[in-house]
């Protein structure tokens, strides 16, 4: 294709997604694709700056306001920010920085960092103070006037605390919705048959650009600022200090964020940063990278839509746009049929993704996913990559929707639906395809974490016959291996090896490994504490499960149902007679034998950890919260809701000194 019909096609192609995304929050693309795009436009512009179109999306910023709403013009344009998508992209910035400034080459040049905030742009301004007015960016220089929506962010103060508040300023921020909120909201907007929005940003987007201020009331917005626009009077000399200062105003600004001198300090914070990303509980889609000083900041200027003294460094994003080539249905170990997305093969974040879980035939139906769609795809953390969307503007008649099987994909038996639950199960109990996956948590990290035995070397071992049971495995030669297909002698002698070093394991990863329905790492751990022997597991009763912490009906009813059952009672057995299972140690005497403690409050001279070793050798265990269960509070200094719940329930309350009396006496 020439040139210039190329960049005819993307400012055309961007304009369109622009539309979408800022006007209507129902993004066309994924951003990377948008990313990738508008990369492509700005280097062919580069390369022919004559052909540079007119009205091309690399001299603007944003989309432009919604009509409905009152324009603000901005004081001071409200721009956007460069990118650097790598290491060596912010290398490239900081040496450039280095050469605009004139800067010694050896000296290293000083940058605030901090969150790139994945919401919608904001302009506050304060008059003495006192909120006046809030405008989103719109285009950069015209936004849309969104005071009332505004004012019901209850982190955004209405006046400003502390002294010393210039006549008029203007702060800079973002707009959120924070994680669990977006997901609570999506799961309401579906209830009411309403747009399900493809991401935060889309949906905080999309809570303040609405005429009625109860919607903008009604969702749980948040807000973090990061910057000035006009401002009248004294003006802070750095980033960090305004930022200091704003937190002193009582304006919500972001916790990480810290001065760094050269590039190496950056990347270590934006490696920080990235480890972190997952526990955050709002969306960030990459760290700002600023020259710390207004001075250096004004020294370098604006290049068209964007300040040159700033960088926003990317992390790799998480959402990519693709199509469906078709839906599988996969059994799952418990029998669960999971429909998936078999997809265009697609990049995501360094990932080579290729199928996307669909959840269940429910959550198809909502969201509406066909045959041939279009989607949008998503990948978070070590989440398993699903389906957020279809993109149903560009469907094109020829998708097909999709129907869910009748009968199980591996054994053909009749699939069960229980009108309470969302999924489909096969409950044939010698299903093979729910044996390998049976046998491939068997197997896992958090389970018998046998290294090196990769799902496809399971597979391979059911299906040539070698494994039919768990003990099964520990009965594998090494020649049993070099008969499967890529191994060799050295390989087949450490796989051997490994499966021999999993045979010493504690309880509760035995327990896990079972992969008893409802039976979890953790309440595989509670059930471990409560047997002496691994034997004990076959003789548990309804009552004692019941007994056990965060133990419910649910967890109850699946274990009694599993060690009832005699094919899994043999199978056990035999498993343990391959394994050195290592028990915690349970006092079986002692004065608090079968006695719950609660702990709470600080205790005059033993430590948390001291407290609960004792109950635990004299018997007794320690729960996290107060019930019918508990036996004793355990009370010291700034006891809070424990206390008044313990009291309301008439449970006995110690303090340490009675604690130790009991211990001593033993009444
Ligand atoms: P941007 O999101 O890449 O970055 C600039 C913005 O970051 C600033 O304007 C500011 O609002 C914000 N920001 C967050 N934290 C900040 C901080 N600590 N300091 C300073 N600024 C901070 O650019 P943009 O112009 O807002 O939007 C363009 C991007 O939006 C694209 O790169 C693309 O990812 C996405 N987009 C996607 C589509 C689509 O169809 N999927 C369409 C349009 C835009």
């Amino acid at each position: 294709m020439k040139e210039q019909e190329r960049l005819r096609q993307l400012v055309d192609q961007i304009h369109q997604y622009d539309h979408h995304y800022y006007v209507l929050d129902k993004p066309l693309v994924s951003d990377a694709e948008y990313d990738r795009k508008f990369r492509e436009l700005q280097e062919l512009e580069a390369q022919y700056p004559k052909l540079r179109m007119e009205d091309s999306p690399t001299k603007r910023v944003g989309g432009e306001p919604l009509k409905q709403f009152k324009k603000w013009v901005h004081r001071v344009p409200m721009l956007s920010l460069a990118n650097a998508m790598d290491d060596r992209e912010f290398c490239d910035f900081d040496a450039r920085v280095q050469r605009i400034l004139g800067a010694d080459t050896k000296k290293a040049m000083t940058y605030f960092a901090e969150l790139k905030f994945d919401g919608l742009s904001i302009n506050l301004t304060y008059e003495k103070g006192i909120l006046i007015s809030a405008a989103t960016r719109g285009n950069g220089t015209e936004g849309e006037e969104v005071t009332q929506n505004i004012r019901t962010i209850k982190c955004i103060p209405l006046k400003l605390a502390g002294k010393k508040h210039p006549p008029l300023i203007e702060f800079r921020g973002e707009v959120l919705l924070p994680i669990e909120d977006f997901k609570k909201l999506n799961a309401e907007q579906i209830k009411k048959g309403e747009k399900v929005f493809a991401n935060p940003r889309n949906a905080a987007a999309g809570s303040i650009r609405q005429l009625d201020p109860k919607v903008a009331a009604s969702r749980p917005l948040a807000a973090f600022f990061y910057g000035v626009g006009h401002v009248e009077g004294d003006r802070c000399q750095t980033f960090a200090e305004l930022e200091d200062t704003m937190e002193e105003w009582g304006l919500p600004v972001g916790e990480h964020r810290r001065v760094c001198k050269g590039p190496e300090e950056v990347l270590a914070f934006y490696r920080e940063i990235q480890k972190k990303r997952d526990s955050l509980p709002y969306e960030i889609d990459g760290v700002v990278i600023k020259l710390n000083s207004f001075e250096e900041q004004e020294q370098a200027g604006t290049i068209a839509r964007s300040p040159r003294g700033m960088v926003a460094f990317k992390f790799p994003p998480r959402q990519e746009t693709t199509v469906v080539k078709d839906i599988l249905v996969q059994v799952g170990r418990t029998g669960a049929i999971t429909p998936v997305a078999v997809v265009e093969p697609v990049n995501l974040g360094g990932v080579i993704v290729q199928r996307a879980t669909l959840h269940n035939e429910e959550e198809i139906a909502r969201k509406d996913i066909r045959i041939g769609d279009r989607v949008l795809i998503q990948r978070a953390g070590d989440v398993i990559p699903e389906v957020v969307q279809s993109i149903d503007e560009v469907r094109t008649g020829s998708e097909k929707p999709f129907e869910m099987p009748n009968h199980c994909p591996s054994c053909q038996s009749v699939l069960k639906k229980d009108p309470e639950e969302a999924v489909r199960r096969c409950i044939n109990k010698k299903c093979p395809a729910k044996a390998i996956e049976r046998f491939r948590h068997f197997v896992s990290k958090g389970a018998m974490n046998v290294e090196g035995m990769g799902p496809r070397i399971v597979e391979e071992l059911v299906d040539s016959g070698l494994v039919k049971d768990f003990a099964d495995f520990f009965g594998l030669s090494i020649k049993d291996f070099l008969g499967l297909e890529g191994f060799k002698e050295k390989s087949s002698e450490k796989l051997y090896q490994a499966i021999q070093a999993s045979r010493e394991v504690d309880l509760d990863r035995v327990i896990f490994s079972l992969g008893i329905r409802f039976v979890g790492s953790q309440t595989s751990k509670e059930i471990a504490k409560n047997l002496a022997t691994a034997k004990e597991l076959l003789d548990l009763k309804a009552e004692q499960l019941e007994q056990m912490d965060n133990v419910g009906t649910e967890v109850t009813a699946s274990v009694m149902e599993a060690v009832s059952d005699k094919d899994f009672q043999k199978e056990y057995l035999r498993l343990l007679g391959f394994l050195s299972v290592r028990v915690a140690k349970k006092s079986e005497s002692g004065v608090f034998l079968g006695k719950t403690f609660v702990l709470t409050g600080t205790l005059p001279t033993l430590d948390r950890n001291a407290a609960a070793q004792l109950i635990e050798e004299k018997g007794g265990k320690v729960s996290s919260s107060v019930s019918k269960k508990t036996d004793y509070l355990l009370a010291g200094e700034a006891a809070g809701s424990k206390l008044d719940k313990a009291q309301a329930l008439g449970i006995e309350i110690l303090d340490e000194a009675s604690f130790l009396k009991l211990i001593k006496t033993g009444s």
